[in-house]
């Protein structure tokens, strides 16, 4: 059995991970390249684009696929509606793997917005020390608003060209520790955070943060992900390889 794993995300790393040491069962992680040094998943790996819905169905049929294993992030729609269209093409069975979105609890100050540029757009008149986490490709949405200081943690540092906010850039990547993100927030005096509505645990450390310190999140709710059949963690798309395995 020849599983896809589009990946990019933790998730896929870590079931990239657990197949690699189930027997019979060959994993290869697909990344998209976005990323100068990207995390290497276990188990074979490849990088760049696949070139649309052809490339993918013909990296299928090329590589002899059996599986396709959809562990891209949440906001990542255009791969996963690729993969709805190379895999029914060619016949492969495909699963998507959707970590559960966080929650809003008692104590949380969230503004739910639907867009990233929703998210620009609702900054409150308040905000001036934004911490901005929504990721490298998305700065420029907030850069004409030159009244507000931004800290924008990003993977890796943008192009010189790059059209930016005011502000401080923060090259890391998660998973952040609480004490981490406290200390941060504390330090440049952050008074609104911006974020995706990711899920999981890496980066949930800043959303509990807030909710300590009663700032303001301004949450950037997921886009619609294509129709299919789907789980919400590892172990889900485990049982459902191995059921696969078994037919
Ligand atoms: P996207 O808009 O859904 O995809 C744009 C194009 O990038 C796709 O058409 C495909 O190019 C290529 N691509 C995306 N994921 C790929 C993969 N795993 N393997 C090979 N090619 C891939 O994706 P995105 O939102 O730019 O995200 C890119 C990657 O970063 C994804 O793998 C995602 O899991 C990860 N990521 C995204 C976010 C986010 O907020 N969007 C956050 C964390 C991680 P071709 O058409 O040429 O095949």
């Amino acid at each position: 059995m020849r599983v896809l794993i589009l990946g990019g995300t933790g998730d896929a790393a870590e079931l990239a991970a657990r197949v690699a040491a189930i027997e019979g069962v060959e994993a290869i992680t697909s990344l998209a390249g976005r990323t100068r040094e990207p995390s290497i998943p276990l188990g074979d790996f490849r990088i760049g684009g696949f070139g649309g819905v052809a490339g993918l169905a013909n990296y299928l049929r090329q590589m002899r696929i059996d599986l396709l294993i959809d562990a891209t992030h949440p906001f990542a729609t255009q791969i996963s509606c690729n993969a709805v269209d190379a895999a029914s093409e060619v016949g492969v069975p495909r699963l998507m793997l959707i970590r559960r979105p966080w929650q809003k609890v008692s104590g949380d100050r969230w503004i739910e917005v639907d867009t990233v540029e929703a998210a620009a757009k609702a900054l409150p008149l308040q905000a001036q020390r934004v911490f901005l986490t929504v990721g490298r490709q998305e700065l420029g949405t907030f850069a004409n608003l030159k009244d507000i200081w931004f800290l924008m943690r990003i993977i890796d540092l943008p192009t010189p060209d790059a059209v930016m906010p005011p502000g401080l850039i923060l090259c890391d990547r998660g998973p952040f520790a609480l004490h981490h993100e406290r200390e941060i927030i504390i330090h440049h005096k952050i008074d609104t955070i911006v974020s995706k509505n990711s899920g999981g645990d890496a980066t949930y450390a800043k959303i509990i943060v807030a909710r300590e310190l009663g700032l303001q999140v301004v949450m950037v709710n997921r886009p619609a992900k294509p129709p299919g059949e789907q789980v919400m963690d590892v172990e889900e798309a485990l049982a459902w390889l191995l059921d696969k395995c078994k037919q």
